[in-house]
This record gives C-alpha cells, structure tokens and sequence, in this order.
C-alpha cells in the first residue's frame, strides 16, 4: 500500500466553479475574489478579509501594516513554518523567539510576559532575550518592541487569554499566524478575531485550499485599505491605474483560486469534521503505544481544534531518521515537523543561534513526526500506518537509551 502524505479534497463542484470561471474570461480582479473576502470575513467573525497569493504575503503586509521597522522587535515562536519568523526579516525586524509548551508547541505565554516586561524596561536585562549576535552591544530602545506575533501550531490555538492582556498592557500590536487553523476556536472564540489582523493559507495541504492563495483578516478599516493597496501594486482604492501611492507588491489572488476558495468554504464544516474523524481514528490505535509514541494532546481552552497535520511526539530511544527511512520504504511517507527555524542555516549564520537555545523547541523538533493526513483518508489507510508505525517502532528502538 502506498499512502500518500497529504491530499486536498476536492469534488466536482469546486471543478464546475473553476471551469465557469475559465469560461468567463475573467481571471483577476472581478466578483469571485470580493464575494470570496466577504464570505470569509463573516465566517471568521471579523470586518474585514484582504484576499491575497499566499500565507506568507499575507504575514508580510501584515508586518507593514504593523510599521515593522529595521531593528524593531516582533515576539514569536522558533517552532512554526519558517515564513512566520521570515515575514519580520522581509521588514529588516528582528524576530525575538522564545520558547514554547511542552504539551501544545505553543508559544509560552509565561516567557512572553518575561520577555516583554524586560524588552520593555530596556535594561541590561533585556539583552537575554536578543538573538546571540546581537547580545553584546548596547541595551536595546524599549521603542523597538512592536509586535507579538503567535502562531496557532498545528490548528490548536496558542494561549490567547494572557498574549491579548501583555499586548494590551504594553501597548503592542498582536497578530495571529492563524495559517495552520482555520475554524478552530480557543474558550469558545474563534481564532482571527484576537488580535489586530489574523492571516490564514490555503496552499493545498491546508484544511481548505485555493491551489495557492492566503488571506489577511482584520477589524481595522485603516489597515484593510492599506493592505489592498500593498497587493495591488501599492494604487489606492481610488487611484487611477498607473498611479502608485506607495511601494506595493503583486500579491493579488486570482479569480480562479477565488471562486475555488468559495466552495471550500462553503464545505468547510463538512472539511474539518473529516479531518477530525480521521484523527480520531488514528488516536484510537495510537493510545495503545504510549508511551513509546505519543499522540497530540488538546489543552482544555481548544474548545474547538483544527486538525492540519497529526503529529506524533516518538520516545527519546526510537531513532526517527532510521524509523522514518524504513516506513518510507513501505508506502508510509512521514516528516520530522517542525525542523526549529533559529537552527535553520541562514537564522544561525545572521543571529548566531546554536543547538541548545531553546530546549523545548529543540526537544520537540527532535522527537516529532507528522503521519500521512487529510480528510479524504480511509481507515484501513490509518490501520496500515499505525501498524506500520508500532512495528518500525520497535525495530529502531535503542536498548541502550531506554
Ligand atoms: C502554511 C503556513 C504559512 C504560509 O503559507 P503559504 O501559503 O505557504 O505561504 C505561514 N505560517 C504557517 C505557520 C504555516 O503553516
């Protein structure tokens, strides 16, 4: 059997909106995207929705509309996909990381608030929580502190309660990398609706997809018009068309992906409810082999989750490179997720990161595997991964470190 790592899921309808489109002749700039923005902005619960070519676009426009500067500070988690850190560097900021939960891969609110309060008293204290490059020179500017910037890892909402009360205490801006968890809801809420803007993706092996496609949510009129005109080559809504305001980019989402997008949504209830039943059956194998291999645990406040990946957590004594090139070879495909973005080569050659920076993230990135998921998978495909995946366990399973 061959499984494959991720599938969209896709029906005719969504093949029916994509050909009339094609038909119409119309392929950017027309009705699709603004009904697409409008529909989305009421299921999140928010004003406004800037629908653009991908997530990481969208963080960008994000980090200017939050005027990150060269130099300035934007708060966020070394465990993510590497375009939420990247969005502040495309800025010239720096991204402060710190560590995460345990349990969730979140970004840990406690270190947060302890990175915060010192950044903020722009002492001598505050230059531990620089990248190690930057530690020796002067204190940094308490002004250079703008932005905290979580990501909801893996569809679980990070911890909203305490992020939302340190921004609103230190007066910085709030943004949720909500790429990974579209309709997931933290103590009844949904995510997008906490902070100053939200972004959300829909490449293919996202919940919902677009082909490529991402999307900025906000409640913020001045920022929706901004970022309209950033995607748009930098025209004001009211500028004729060759006349440019501001520097802009080409991050427009096209008709085709738009009206794709539209029939996502409209089933994304019905996406998200098949994701869940094929997490919960691999969790019902999973649960015998604890606590050789852990499955993903939900904190309480997840009131509602969004599964985009199911990722194990592997005992210390199982060798993952090795587990992982024999599962390979048996139609099994698995990732190590994620790989920490302060270890990547150019974070460590830039900021002088090492191994040893941030444990928890290491740890995780160490000891994680994401299994082959979406929604369109069969149980008897779960069965055979989770058998798989308990027999190749104990093949490369150490005596010595267990
Ligand atoms: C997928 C993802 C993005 C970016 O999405 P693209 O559409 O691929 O640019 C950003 N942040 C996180 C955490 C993601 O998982």
């Amino acid at each position: 059997m061959q499984i494959p790592m991720c599938s969209p899921d896709l029906t005719g309808q969504e093949q029916q909106k994509v050909l009339e489109v094609l038909n119409s002749r119309h392929l950017s700039i027309g009705p699709h995207i603004r009904e697409f923005e409008a529909e989305f902005a009421a299921y999140v619960g928010v004003r406004h929705a800037a629908g653009v070519s991908s997530g990481t676009a969208a963080l960008h426009m994000a980090m200017i509309a939050a005027e990150v500067h060269e130099g300035d500070f934007v708060i966020t988690t070394p465990f993510s996909f590497v375009a939420s850190a990247n969005a502040v560097l495309y800025e010239r900021g720096v991204p402060i990381f710190v560590d995460v939960d345990p349990l969730t891969g979140n970004i840990d609110p406690t270190l947060v608030l302890d990175a915060v309060s010192a950044l903020a008293a722009g002492g001598d204290d505050a230059r531990r929580w620089l990248p190690p490059s930057l530690g020796n020179g002067r204190p940094p500017h308490p002004s250079r502190l703008k932005v905290l910037l979580p990501v909801h890892c893996f569809g679980q909402p990070a911890s909203m309660t305490t992020l939302v009360e340190t921004a609103a205490r230190y007066g910085l801006t709030l943004v949720e990398d909500a790429c990974e968890a579209i309709g997931a809801a933290y103590c009844g809420r949904r995510v997008g609706t906490f902070g100053d803007a939200a972004t959300f993706a829909f490449y293919p092996n996202k919940q919902m997809t677009t082909g490529e496609g991402g999307i900025l949510v906000t409640n913020r009129s001045d920022w929706d018009a901004l970022v309209r005109s950033l995607r748009n080559q930098g025209r004001d809504v009211f500028d004729v068309w060759l006349k440019h305001t501001r520097l802009g980019y080409n991050y427009r989402l096209d008709e085709l992906s738009a009206a794709l997008g539209r029939v996502q949504l409209q089933r994304l209830d019905e996406l998200l409810a098949r994701r869940e039943r094929v997490a919960s059956w691999y969790t019902e194998r999973l649960v015998a082999q604890r606590p050789l291999i852990e499955p993903p645990q939900l904190v309480p406040e997840t009131t509602r989750m969004s599964w985009f990946v199911y990722v194990v957590r592997l005992g210390a004594e199982i060798d993952r490179a090795a587990l992982l090139r024999d599962l390979e070879t048996r139609g099994v495909p698995t990732r190590p997720y994620f790989s920490p973005i302060h270890l990547q080569p150019f974070y460590r050659e830039r900021f002088g990161y090492t191994p040893g920076d941030f444990p928890v993230t290491e740890d995780l990135g160490n000891r994680c595997l994401a299994l082959p998921f979406s929604g369109v998978m069969t149980e008897e495909q779960v069965q055979y991964v989770t058998t798989q995946l308990a027999a190749a366990a104990e093949r490369h399973r150490s005596p010595v470190a267990a």
